[in-house]
């Protein structure tokens, strides 16, 4: 089930990639690249193209959530797979937009569901803003917005400076919460200001149901 973002409670095959070109102070999901505290012998499989095809092919849904870690850390696999799997499910891919997609594969994703980090994630703004690769992904028309606030009196502006400075759109926004009580109090932190900038809201579906 996808728990988050434009496509918030579809059925879905879960593809979690390994590895990211960022280290965000929130991040959860830092089994993907911290090997500091995880061991990647540990925490991630290695698996052919073919075997993950085969897998999605048997869950028997017809969408595929592509995401990380950076997944655009892979593009030449995830062509590959797009290669085989998309006759059979619409593909998702999440990406925190720092990372131009090859020519084969920006057309062939469904949706790129791209997650700018704000000073929030503690990234310096020249690794986490990346202009090319913004444009690149909005030029696809196929990508949608999702930004992370951890605070709304500081993140909506720095949201609408971005939104405006780069011409992103659609726009959502979701709270940085990893508990079923600060995933309720960020929803409603923020349902007056997505409103007011004309922008969606995400809730976090698997945190309210008590996964991570
Ligand atoms: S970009 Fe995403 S996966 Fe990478 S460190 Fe930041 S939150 Fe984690």
């Amino acid at each position: 089930m996808q728990g988050e973002g434009p496509l918030c409670g579809q059925r879905c095959a879960f593809v979690r990639l390994s590895r990211c070109n960022l280290a965000c102070t929130w991040c959860d999901t830092p089994e993907t690249w911290d090997w500091r505290r995880y061991d990647p012998a540990a925490v991630t499989v290695r698996a052919g193209v073919g075997e993950v095809a085969d897998w999605v092919g048997g869950v028997g849904v017809d969408l595929l959530v592509l995401t990380g870690g950076e997944p655009l850390l892979q593009q030449p696999g995830l062509g590959a797979l797009l290669d085989q799997v998309s006759a059979q499910v619409r593909v998702q891919v999440e990406t925190n937009g720092t990372r131009v997609p090859e020519p084969g594969l920006a057309d062939r994703v469904d949706l790129w569901v791209v997650s700018p980090k704000l000073a929030n994630s503690g990234m310096p703004i020249e690794r986490r803003l990346v202009p090319a690769a913004l444009e690149a992904l909005r030029a696809t028309g196929r990508a949608a917005f999702k930004f992370v606030v951890s605070d709304p009196a500081v993140d909506v502006a720095e949201i609408a400076a971005l939104v405006g400075r780069y011409g992103l759109g659609p726009v959502w926004v979701m709270p940085e919460a990893t508990t079923p009580s600060a995933v309720v109090e960020g929803t409603a932190a923020l349902l007056e200001t997505a409103a007011e900038h004309g922008w969606n809201l995400s809730t976090r579906l698997h945190v309210l149901a008590g996964a991570r």
